[in-house]
């Protein structure tokens, strides 16, 4: 049998690898399959390499080790080879291309110059191509200056080499020196541009392009353009480049349809992103998610729920960044019932739980208030990521469970993990909820002292929130002027937002300018400062500021809350009578009204803005859209049944002390989700235990 293995000549030999190696399952067309059998049961194949290299058959070995991807092992073949030809060294030259292995890749070449071997055009533009993919961009320029003779290939593989790497300049310096240039060297040096964040150059050397006789664009170069325009956001000359591929027939790529699609969507034209979306034949799953992910960063969420929906029927598989771009925007707009559906889609098809949409689940429920959700999730993750823990201390912080998520806190750093700067942002935010002053400024300056990260604007803005709600105004002022950065609105928004609490006149002037300076036309901070002045009987104050925030045609936000009743969502605002079952929802709050000030309620008169009489300040309370939407939702479900309420604006205290009365006197649980955080009210309190 060994004398026959020994006789099986190098072409069958590669075959039977050529067998092994390829996974196809088809039956083998060998006449003597015993032959194969016996061949790799008595033999590994290192031994025919080694019996092959007995027989002086070197290049045999070699071949097969390159087909082996056994590099190393094939270079060092390479050494008992007298005079190698040029097949060899262009064999081993790729495959160190394709491994991007410049050590293996330098002793090939190496290896030429001892062995007196002249490189002819070809190999030497194998060890440019060679040098260049392997990052050795100096060396790929050595061996170009080295060459009697170049050709078009030998300064396109030098030309994008440099544009790849971002040495604009020399690429652009070959490409003005080569004596002829084709569609190649246009699109390496344009899309060199376009991946180099310089994408005026791009479509500059692009219309030179088009003046020039002897090139036409072909599908590279007209995506790398349509990306240029749309990073300059220029759908002017998007416009045009998409006209030239509608005249050269370029339109048949998919390639080319994405880069289209992606320039409208990116230069604000998102509905005819869309005509060109649909016009798609083989939309692929990457296709799909930017379409639909384009909605969502357009704020067209409707449009982008909708489109998933159509792929959940169009039979193609969504991948972790789809879901992971859906639950987010569930995340955001606080869409559980949706976010809950994918999640049913994801269990249905399976997912990796190791993937980033496991994540972004954690997130999605966190931010949806359904800690119960999240936490399920969450305990089914092999290792949960950083994005994972941060999501779920946040939620807890957020859902009035600041003990939990300081607890996971601690299991989170027992784990291993490195906290980040997002996750000190959730730890901050439960000191400040749960009242913990001193715990919290332990955690900040450890942030620096203990975990080596710096301190961030959100940061800040979250001590000074802790230092302000606690009233401890001194050390506040502090932090403010001893921080390395400028204070951000959010921070002075904190400031001013202690100040209400505390009645702090001085500072929260301090935090109103500062605000002013930063974003005149909110709103928000005229009413606040409008309150504060207000609560403290200053009414000229008020009217000062009144006459601010008509001089420069602000309009106070109007209330707007909404709830969800058998799939359909019921919108309210301030005062507003429109709804058709108004007068039972009116009647229904009458009644509670009665029974609230019967269990010990004070309207709390403080925060409407206008200087008016008790009795009608009063009235103009019970009408706040949070109210509507509780009494409708109670009215109108089952008792037990718990409401979920959204609101666009923060909740007033007012509602907030009103809401915990109706939690206990309807006997239900109550969530409000205004625009800063959950509250969750539940016989007479609330989950966020009055700090907001
Ligand atoms: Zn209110
Ligand atoms: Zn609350």
């Amino acid at each position: 049998m060994k004398s026959l293995n020994l006789k099986v000549s190098r072409h069958f030999s590669l075959l039977l690898f050529n067998r092994t190696h390829s996974s196809s399952s088809q039956t083998s067309q060998l006449n003597k399959p015993q032959i194969q059998k016996t061949f790799f049961k008595s033999n590994t194949k290192d031994a025919l390499i080694s019996r092959l290299c007995n027989d002086g058959k070197f290049k045999e070995a070699i071949d097969i080790l390159c087909h082996q991807k056994r590099l190393s092992e094939a270079v060092q073949l390479l050494h008992h080879i007298d005079k190698p030809s040029a097949s060899i060294y262009s064999t081993l030259l790729q495959l160190c291309l394709h491994q991007r292995a410049l050590a293996q890749g330098k002793l090939v070449h190496a290896h030429t110059r001892a062995s007196g071997f002249v490189p002819g055009m070809f190999i030497c533009n194998r060890l440019i191509g060679m040098y260049a993919k392997c990052g050795s961009i100096v060396d790929a320029q050595m061996v170009f200056d080295e060459m009697p003779e170049r050709d078009l290939c030998s300064w396109n593989t030098m030309i994008s080499g440099y544009a790849k790497v971002g040495q604009l300049a020399e690429a652009r310096k070959l490409f003005d020196e080569m004596p002829q240039r084709d569609n190649f060297s246009w699109t390496a040096v344009i899309s060199g541009y376009v991946r180099h964040d310089r994408p005026k150059d791009a479509l500059w050397l692009y219309r030179m392009m088009q003046r020039s006789e002897n090139s036409k664009s072909n599908k590279f170069t007209v995506s790398s353009v349509l990306a240029a325009s749309a990073a300059i956001q220029s759908l002017r000359m998007g416009k045009e480049i998409h006209g030239y591929i509608m005249r050269t027939g370029l339109d048949s790529d998919e390639v080319v349809w994405s880069a289209l699609s992606d320039m409208y969507g990116k230069c604000g034209s998102i509905e005819e992103a869309r005509r060109i979306f649909d016009k798609m034949v083989n939309r692929d799953i990457v296709t799909w998610t930017a379409m639909i992910d384009r909605y969502f960063e357009d704020g067209k969420k409707e449009e982008g729920f909708s489109l998933f929906s159509e792929l959940m029927k169009s039979g193609i598989r969504p991948n972790e960044f789809t879901f992971a771009g859906v639950l987010n925007a569930c995340a955001q707009h606080a869409a559980e019932n949706l976010g809950k559906q994918v999640h049913g889609y994801m269990t249905r098809i399976g997912f990796d739980p190791l993937s980033f949409a496991a994540s972004a689940l954690v997130h999605m429920y966190s931010k949806c208030g359904n800690i119960e959700n999240a936490n399920k999730v969450f305990n089914e993750m092999p290792c949960p990521d950083v994005v994972s823990w941060t999501s779920l201390i946040a939620g807890h912080a957020q859902n009035g469970q600041p003990n939990e998520a300081l607890q996971l806190f601690k299991l989170l750093l027992d784990s291993g993990t490195k906290p980040d700067h997002i996750t000190f942002v959730g730890v901050l935010s439960a000191c400040t909820h749960a009242g913990l002053v001193d715990k919290g400024l332990e955690y900040f300056h450890s942030i620096k002292a203990k975990h080596g990260l710096t301190h961030t604007a959100d940061h800040y803005s979250c001590v000074v929130d802790l230092l302000a709600r606690a009233g401890r105004f001194e050390e506040a002022k502090n932090i403010i002027n001893e921080m390395p950065m400028k204070p951000d609105k959010y921070l002075w928004a904190s400031l001013i937002g202690g100040c209400r609490i505390h009645g702090n006149l001085t500072l929260a002037k301090r935090a109103a300018d500062a605000l002013f300076e930063i974003e005149p036309e909110n709103p928000t901070t005229y009413i606040t400062l409008a309150n504060i002045y207000a609560t403290a009987g200053m009414w000229g104050e008020v009217t000062e500021v009144r006459k601010m925030m008509d001089k420069r045609g602000l309009i106070k936000k109007p209330g707007l809350s909404w709830i969800e009743i058998k799939r359909e969502v019921h919108f309210f605002l301030v005062g507003d009578t429109s709804h058709p079952r108004y007068d039972e929802i009116h009647h229904y709050l009458h009644e509670l009204s009665k029974r609230m000030k019967e269990e010990g309620y004070v309207p709390d008169t403080n925060f409407v803005l206008h200087d008016v009489e008790e009795e009608q300040k009063e009235q103009n309370l019970s009408y706040h859209s949070e109210k509507l939407a509780v009494a409708f939702g109670i009215i109108s479900t089952p008792p037990g049944t718990p409401i979920k309420v959204f609101k666009n604006l923060r909740t007033c205290v007012d509602c907030h002390t009103a809401i915990k009365f109706v939690s206990k006197i309807a006997n239900r649980k109550i969530i409000v989700r205004d625009s800063n955080r959950f509250h969750c009210f539940e016989g007479g309190i609330c989950s966020c235990r009055d700090y907001w």
